[in-house]
């Protein structure tokens, strides 16, 4: 999810733990081979140039198409719209898994954003995370009114990790609130979420933990799971709702 609309989400190295998607295309030869795998709908001859920097960046990153990765996968990505598999509680405390859940951190405060899953960061795995901070907060107080923040029950939320976690419905009711996502960069649309659930899974320790939210965490939470079954939030929105966040900027 976005830093104070909702959150976010979080990919492996090859061959981690057996799991993994296979590794992206990367293209053989010159900057024209990637053109050739763009989508033949486009109509843009930015494509083009887009392309090509992107074929520069894989030259000068080398690591730059190995999930994890440090930036977020966007829509169109299939990682995002794939079934994240259940992590092995053995392997929890061992380098690979642990090495995900740092990569997910990283990325998700560099992003400050309050939550991100692994399939975001190109793992297919069944990890989130979640964290609000007290700066984070503060910060949000110069675009989010007092009002606002009460009425969605923001809060401060230390981090939670939470690994092959279930979601448990104990308040039915449902909320309208607007929500963005970092996998689908610069829009937003109001989407329903329940109240309040219970999630319960294991921590980055392999301890089993359970957590009850009300209000805003709960929306962050479900939006979380819901990128462990390959949903996006445009897929629960009230689509009239959805918006490009900076769509006032282009008539100035
Ligand atoms: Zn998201």
């Amino acid at each position: 999810m976005n830093r104070t609309v909702v959150n976010c989400a979080v990919r492996l190295s090859k061959g981690t733990l057996g799991l993994i998607s296979k590794p992206r295309h990367i293209p053989p030869a010159g900057p024209s081979s990637s053109i050739i795998s763009l989508p033949r709908c486009s109509h843009s001859t930015n494509v083009r140039v887009r392309s090509y920097l992107q074929y520069i960046k894989r030259k000068v990153r080398p690591n730059h198409g190995a999930p994890p990765y440090d930036h977020v996968c966007q829509i169109g990505d299939p990682v995002l719209r794939s079934q994240a598999a259940a992590v092995d509680p053995e392997t929890i405390t061992g380098p690979e898994v642990q090495g995900v859940i740092g990569a997910l951190l990283r990325v998700m405060r560099k992003l400050q954003c309050v939550g991100l899953s692994a399939p975001q960061i190109g793992v297919p795995l069944r990890i989130v995370a979640l964290e609000y901070t007290e700066k984070m907060m503060t910060e949000s107080r110069a675009s989010v009114s007092p009002a606002s923040t009460e009425a969605r029950s923001i809060s401060v939320q230390p981090l939670r990790i939470f690994i092959n976690p279930s979601v448990r419905v104990l308040d039915g009711r449902t909320v309208l609130f607007q929500e963005g996502c970092e996998s689908i960069s610069g829009f937003s649309a109001a989407v329903p979420r329940y109240l309040s659930v219970e999630v319960s899974g294991l921590n980055e320790k392999a301890e089993p933990v359970k957590w009850q939210a009300v209000g805003w965490p709960a929306r962050i939470i479900q939006h979380e799971m819901d990128h462990l079954d390959g949903l996006l939030y445009v897929d629960r929105m009230d689509s009239k709702t959805f918006i490009n966040v900076e769509w006032e900027t282009h008539n100035e």
